[in-house]
């Protein structure tokens, strides 16, 4: 369907009320987001993967297989590992020096105070790692991954991630944020958060506040799969950080049965636009295990981009990019219109030659590179240890 939902299915509106954070197979059936008959197989996955759906998120799901449920909805395929999937797809872990600190690039560090969530993404690629008793980084880690950063120069910009980072109180996000502002080397604070689609009401004035207290640069950049995520609730959230001059970028996960049609993608992104938010990175999905249901080829993914270039405004056009498995980095995998040496391709496909000639304008090929393995067009590299 245009709107990438899957064809009509019987409503769960008759289901009890459902106002607080469903977690577990029990809650699951007991609100109509179950089947009694996948009890056993929904309680194994929920023993291996963390279970929430706050309210806000649960008022969303019109069934469980339309774009919002297939998100949050546990499924007994979780239970299924294709070979080429990994407890750690990027490489997290290996790239770790320290506690909450994962450091791939030279001029930049993730920071992650807390592994905890509000929601539990189907998909996640950290979903091995996050969970609700997990990874509160205490004083004494907190101290050191601090000093770990100020001790580094060549680090200019910190992302702040998680779990989910705005689980942190507004005193404590304060506190961590006045420090990190203390560290004369950062010029840059980033904010990665699914709270404002999935508990919006808890992104107070006082946690936008919180995050105000960085001086230099700082973006915020929120996670959104479907336009039916961008409620009025979740924008007035958005606003309230907005209203602090902090602007708003969007990231989103190509994902089956989602957001993967041109339509999905024109609305999800139109929204995005229209609530002053820059669709920033389209990611293809990182391979963690039992994820496969999500999976979008490559080249589909490329082929969807392809249909919306000119049709959408360059502004909501976001950089599609694959994070090589292995923690190699994350490049653009997005269609190229420099399909030849010295032609160009233009929107609607027609070649055109590029004035300078082929040796002007032609594409070198780069040295070493990364084989695809596994699945046809999936990201899995075979043979290459985790970068370290
Ligand atoms: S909110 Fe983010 S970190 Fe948490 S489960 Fe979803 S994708 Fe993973």
């Amino acid at each position: 369907m245009p709107d990438g939902s899957s064809p009509a299915q019987p409503t769960l509106r008759d289901a009890p009320s459902r106002d607080a954070t469903l977690r577990g197979a029990g809650a699951l059936i007991q609100a109509g987001l179950a089947d009694e008959a996948d009890r056993a197989a929904l309680d194994a996955v929920e023993a291996r993967y963390a279970i929430a759906i706050p309210a806000a998120l649960q008022a969303l799901i019109a069934h469980r297989d339309d774009p919002i449920g297939r998100q949050f909805i546990p499924h007994p395929d979780e239970l299924l590992t294709a070979p080429h999937e990994h407890p750690d797809p990027i490489a997290d872990e290996a790239l770790s020096p320290i506690p909450g600190i994962v450091h791939r690039y030279p001029d930049r560090a993730l920071l992650k105070p807390i592994l905890a969530c509000p929601v539990y993404c189907r998909y996640c690629f950290r979903r091995e790692q996050v969970g609700p008793d997990g990874g509160l980084l205490g004083p004494a880690e907190t101290d050191a991954a601090l000093a770990w950063l100020a001790a580094r120069p060549a680090i200019r910009e910190v992302i702040l991630t998680g779990g989910e980072p705005l689980m942190l109180s507004p005193r404590r996000l304060g506190e961590l944020v006045e420090r990190l502002a203390a560290i004369p080397h950062l010029d840059l604070l980033r904010v990665h958060t699914r709270l404002p689609v999935a508990e919006p009401a808890r992104l107070t004035e006082a946690l936008a506040g919180a995050l105000a207290k960085f001086p230099r640069g700082i973006w915020f950049v929120v996670h959104v799969n479907h336009a039916r995520e961008l409620t009025e609730q979740t924008i007035e959230s958005l606003r309230r950080v907005q209203a602090h001059g902090i602007p708003v970028l969007a990231q989103s996960v190509l994902l089956r049965g989602v957001n993967d049609s041109v339509g999905a993608l024109e609305n999800l992104f139109r929204t995005l636009l229209a609530a002053r938010v820059k669709p920033y990175y389209l990611h293809q999905l990182d391979a963690a295990p039992g994820t496969a249901r999500f999976h979008v080829p490559i080249a589909e993914g490329r082929a969807l981009l392809t249909a919306l270039r000119g049709r959408i405004s360059g502004l909501a056009w976001p950089t599609y990019v694959l994070d090589i498995p292995g923690g190699h980095g994350k490049v653009p995998v997005g269609p190229d219109y420099l399909a030849e040496p010295g032609r160009v391709i233009d929107p609607s496909g027609r070649s055109h030659a590029l004035a300078g000639g082929p040796g002007r304008h032609a594409l070198a090929g780069g040295p070493g590179g990364h084989a695809l393995a596994g699945l046809p067009d999936s990201h899995a590299l075979a043979g290459l240890p985790p970068a370290g």
